[in-house]
C-alpha cells in the first residue's frame, strides 16, 4: 500500500531513535522535503506525543553545519589545521580499507580498533550489529563502546554472573508494580515513554522512591527522595539488606528454592562444597548434608543459616555469609557514609520488602562509579531476596529482541578474548563473559604506551570519541598518535582534529532499518534522502566490508537481504513489511514470569537460570575463582572523600554529573536552535549556602578545577553559577556533553580542554572499578572559584 497523500503532502510513518523510547512518528513530506513531524497517535510507545528531540527532526536534517562530503587531511597531524580536502566516497573508502589491510597484515588485527558511540539514542542503536560483524570478520578483539561510562554495570558482567541472562537490561513491569525504587535515573527526561508508565502507576497508587544526589525532575515527582552523597549508593543498598535480613523480611522460601543461598560454602577455600558434581545443602530436618543437582526433593528443607561440619570440613550456607557481611552495614553505619538518615533507610527498606510486587530500576547515575559492579549487584539482589524477581510487577530480564543475531561473533578468531585489551588489563570478569566492547581509556593507554601492544588504527562511527570519554586531553593525545584514524559523524567533532579521513553520516531520519515500533513491526524507509553526500552508517559498513573481501558474509552487499535474515524468527520479510506504510501489526506474546521454574521436557527438572549454579546467585563462586569478592561488599569509590582524603583536602567539593534534560542526547544536538533555545549554556549548580561562603552569586562566571590521582591539576572548566537548593552543600553538579556551539544562535563552540565547558576534561581516567573497568566519575573532588 502506498503512503497516504494529503494535499500533495506524503505522510510517512517512521519512528524516532534518539532514545530507547522509539516513539512513532508521522513525517509530512512534500516533493522530497520534510515539512514537519508529529507523534503517531496509534503508537503504543508515545500515543501521539514527541519530546523536543523528536520534534526537531527538521532542524537536524537541514542543519547548515552538517558534514557534507568525505574529506582527507592535507596537513601533517601536528598541524592544528588539518587542511581538509574534499574527496569522493570511493577514495575515502578505498583509503580506509587499504590502511585496515596494511595494519592487519603488518601488526595483527588487534592493532586496529573499531569504535562506536552510544547505542542508546544514536543511529548506532540499529547498525551496531553490522559494525560488530565487520570487526569480528576483520579479527579485532578491540571494539570500543561507551559501556564503561554508560549502562555497563546494569547489563554486564555483574547481572549475567548473578542472575543469568545475556547482558539484557532488567525491565520493570510498570503496569503491575506497586513500588518503584528508581536509582540515578532521570527517566522523566531521558525516557519519556517509560516515565509515562511510572506516572500511570503512581496514579493507581504505586509508590515511587527516587535515589539521586540531585533534585532531578524525576526526583521531584517521588513520594520519597533519598538525596545521598554521590557514589555511596552501595552503602544504602547494603543497609537495606541489613534491615531486610535483621527484620526477617526476606522471602526465605524463594531463596531456598531458586537461589544458591542454601549451598554450603567451605570455610577453608570459599568454594562450594561438592558431592561429586552436585552442590551440597544442609537438610535442617534430617540434620545432615544433602546433594543439590542443583534442585532438591520437596522433603529436603535446606538450612539458610548456621555453621556445620561435613566430613570434617567446616561450611556455612551462602546466605549465612551474606548475612554476616551485611550485618556490619547497619542504617546508622550507612547514615555516616550516605548522609541519609538511618530512619529513612529503615523506612525505605521495610516499604520495599513488604510492598508486593516491588521493583528496582537504575541507570547512568549509578553506573559511572569505581564501585559500580557491586553496587549494581547489591541493588539487583534486593529484588531477589524479597522474592520480586521474575514475577508480575517485579523485575525480570526483558525477553530478547525477536530479531536474529547478526553480530557475527562466530567469525572471531580463536584466542581473541586473550588478545583483547580488556583481558590484558586484567578485567577477568569481562574476559569471562567474552566481551569485546572495551573501555576506551584502555585503548588510549595502549596507543600512548604501545603496551600491551601497539594500536595503529581506528575507525570511529557516531562516537564523539574525544569528548564523550573521561580525560579528553589524554584521548586527543592518543588519537593524534594513531598512524591512521577515520571518523564518521553527522557534524565535525573535536576528535576529527586528529583524523586522516572524515565521513559525513546520515541521520537516522535519512536511513533505513527494521524495528518494532509497538504495535507495528516496521520497515523504516528514509523519510527524506540523505542530505548532500551523507551516507547512512550501515551503507558505510557494508561498503567497507566489500572492499575488505567480506562480501559473501555481508549478504553480497544487499542490506535488505541482511534485514530479511534479522527478520527470520518472525516469519516476515522487508517486502512484506514495506507493503504497508505502517508495517505489520504485531503484538509480542505476553511476558511470562517465573521462567526459572519452567520444566525441561526431557528431564522434568526446572530450567533454572543461566548462571554456573543454575540458580540466582547470592554468592558468586565464579567471582571468587577469578580473584574477586564473591559477595557485594562496601568499598568507598575512588576518588572519594574517604578513599582519597588527600585529594579532598585541596579539592573539598564533590563533583556530580549525570542527569540530563530531555532536549539533549548525551553530547549531541547542541547545534539545533530549537533545542538550544531551551538550554543555551551549561551552568554549575551550587548550593546557596556554599556559594555564599565562596562569595559566588547567581550568574557569576566560575572556574571549576579537579586533581589527577597524584594531586596535580587534571583540568578545568569555566561556567556560570546557578545557585540552588537542589544539591547538597558539599556537592556541585555540572551537566555533561557540552562543547558544541550553535551557529544559528551565534553561539560558538566552547572548546573541550581547559577553560571549556567539557566536563570530561575534569576526570583522571585511572580511577576504575576493578571488576568492570567502569571509570569513577560520580564523586570526583573539585574546587570552585569566582573568575
Ligand atoms: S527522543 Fe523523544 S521523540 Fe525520540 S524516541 Fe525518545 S522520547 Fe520519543
Amino acid at each position: 500500500m502506498m503512503p497516504t497523500v494529503d494535499e500533495g503532502t506524503e505522510k510517512i510513518f517512521s519512528y524516532c531513535i534518539h532514545c530507547a523510547g522509539l516513539c512513532g512518528v508521522i513525517a509530512h513530506v512534500k516533493e522530497g522535503h520534510l515539512i514537519k513531524v508529529e507523534g503517531d497517535p496509534d503508537s503504543l510507545n508515545n500515543g501521539g506525543t514527541l519530546c523536543p528531540k523528536g520534534l526537531s527532526a527538521k532542524q537536524e536534517i537541514y542543519h547548515p553545519d552538517r558534514l557534507k562530503y568525505p574529506m582527507k587531511r592535507s596537513n601533517p597531524k601536528a598541524d592544528a589545521n588539518p587542511g581538509w580536502v574534499r574527496i569522493s566516497w570511493d577514495e575515502a573508502l578505498d583509503t580506509i580499507a587499504a590502511k585496515m589491510k596494511e595494519i592487519r597484515d603488518r601488526d595483527g588485527p588487534e592493532a586496529f580498533v573499531f569504535q562506536k558511540g552510544s547505542t542508546g539514542g544514536s543511529s548506532g542503536t540499529e547498525w551496531y550489529r553490522f559494525f560488530h560483524r565487520l570487526s569480528a570478520l576483520y579479527g579485532s578483539p578491540n571494539h570500543g563502546g561507551t559501556g564503561h561510562i554508560c549502562c555497563y554495570s546494569r547489563s554486564c558482567p555483574g547481572l549475567p554472573t548473578h542472575l543469568g541472562g545475556k547482558g539484557q537490561h532488567p525491565a520493570i513491569d510498570y503496569a503491575r508494580t506497586n513500588l518503584i525504587f528508581l536509582v540515578g535515573y532521570n527517566i522523566l527526561h531521558t525516557h519519556p515513554p517509560l516515565a509515562r508508565k511510572i506516572l500511570d502507576a503512581k496514579q493507581r497508587g504505586a509508590k515511587l522512591i527516587v535515589v539521586d544526589p540531585v533534585l532531578s525532575p524525576t526526583a521531584a515527582k517521588a513520594d520519597t527522595w533519598l538525596a545521598l552523597r554521590p557514589g555511596t549508593d552501595l552503602a544504602l543498598f547494603l543497609a537495606m539488606h541489613h534491615v531486610i535480613i535483621r527484620e526477617r523480611l526476606y522471602d526465605s522460601e524463594f531463596l531456598a528454592s531458586w537461589s544458591n543461598a542454601p549451598f554450603l560454602v567451605r570455610d577453608d577455600n570459599g568454594l562450594f562444597l561438592r558431592e561429586g558434581k552436585a552442590y551440597v545443602v544442609w537438610d535442617s530436618d534430617a540434620e545432615r548434608p544433602h546433594p543439590a543437582d542443583p534442585w532438591l526433593p520437596p522433603e529436603v528443607k535446606p538450612a539458610l543459616t548456621g555453621s556445620m561440619s561435613v566430613n570434617g570440613t567446616r561450611c556455612r550456607p551462602a546466605w549465612q555469609l551474606f548475612f554476616e557481611m551485611v550485618d556490619k552495614c547497619s542504617p546508622e553505619w550507612a547514615q555516616e557514609i550516605t548522609s541519609i538518615p538511618a530512619e529513612d533507610i529503615r523506612m525505605v527498606a521495610r516499604l520495599f520488602a513488604t510492598t508486593k510486587p516491588a521493583s528496582t530500576d537504575w541507570y547512568n547515575g549509578l553506573h559511572r562509579s569505581s564501585n559500580g559492579f557491586y553496587t549494581a549487584v547489591a541493588l539487583a539482589l534486593l529484588s531477589v531476596v524479597t522474592g520480586n524477581w521474575d514475577v508480575p510487577g517485579g523485575l525480570s530480564f526483558e525477553s530478547d529482541l525477536m530479531f536474529k543475531d547478526v553480530k557475527g561473533s562466530q567469525f572471531l578468531p580463536e584466542g581473541w578474548v586473550q588478545k583483547s585489551l580488556v583481558a590484558a588489563a586484567g578485567f577477568k570478569a569481562r574476559e569471562y563473559n567474552r566481551e569485546y566492547v572495551g573501555p576506551m581509556n584502555l585503548v588510549a593507554d595502549a596507543i600512548l604506551t604501545d603496551k600491551p601492544y601497539p594500536i595503529k588504527g581506528m575507525l570511529a562511527l557516531a562516537s564523539g570519541v574525544a569528548t564523550s570519554n573521561p580525560n579528553s586531553k589524554k584521548m586527543i593525545d592518543a588519537l593524534r598518535k594513531l598512524e591512521f584514524l577515520a571518523v564518521g559523524d553527522i557534524w565535525e567533532t573535536p576528535a576529527m582534529v586528529a583524523a586522516d579521513i572524515i565521513l559525513p553520516c546520515a541521520t537516522h531520519w535519512e536511513s533505513e532499518f527494521v524495528n518494532y515500533n509497538a504495535p507495528y513491526l516496521m520497515y523504516r524507509r528514509p523519510i527524506v534522502q540523505p542530505q548532500h553526500e551523507a551516507w547512512p552508517d550501515i551503507k558505510i559498513v557494508f561498503e567497507l566490508a566489500r572492499r575488505l573481501g567480506y562480501e559473501k558474509e555481508f549478504w553480497n552487499g544487499d542490506i535488505k537481504t541482511a534485514f530479511n535474515e534479522m527478520l527470520q524468527p518472525l516469519n516476515v520479510t522487508v517486502d512484506g513489511l514495506a507493503a504497508s506504510s505502517r508495517g505489520i501489526r504485531y503484538l509480542p506474546p505476553e511476558p511470562h514470569y517465573g521462567k526459572y521454574a519452567a520444566k525441561d521436557k526431557k528431564t522434568g527438572k526446572p530450567n533454572g537460570v543461566a548462571t554456573p549454579t543454575g540458580r540466582l546467585e547470592i554468592y558468586s563462586e565464579t567471582l571468587k575463582t577469578l580473584g574477586y569478592e564473591p559477595l557485594p561488599y562496601w568499598q568507598e569509590p575512588e576518588p572519594g572523600p574517604v578513599s582519597t582524603p588527600e585529594l579532598f583536602e585541596k579539592f573539598p567539593l564533590i563533583l556530580s554529573s549525570g542527569f540530563k534534560p530531555m532536549h539533549w542526547l548525551h553530547g549531541q544536538l547542541r547545534a539545533i536552535p530549537w533545542l538550544r533555545e531551551c538550554d543555551e549554556e551549561p551552568r554549575v549548580w551550587i548550593n546557596r549556602r556554599s556559594a555564599r561562603g565562596l562569595g559566588i552569586r547567581d550568574g557569576d562566571v566560575v572556574m571549576v578545577e579537579t586533581p589527577k590521582r597524584d594531586g596535580t591539576l587534571q583540568g578545568s572548566v569555566r561556567l556560570k553559577a546557578h545557585l540552588t537548593e537542589s544539591v547538597q552543600p558539599q556537592v556541585i553538579y555540572i551537566p555533561y556533553g557540552w562543547w558544541q556551539g550553535c551557529s544559528s544562535l551565534d553561539i560558538k563552540d566552547s572548546g573541550y580542554l581547559d577553560g571549556s565547558a567539557n566536563i570530561n576534561n575534569l576526570y583522571d581516567d585511572s580511577f576504575t572499578d576493578p571488576v568492570s573497568g567502569t571509570i569513577g566519575m560520580v564523586s570526583y573532588p573539585c574546587r570552585i572559584r569566582k573568575e
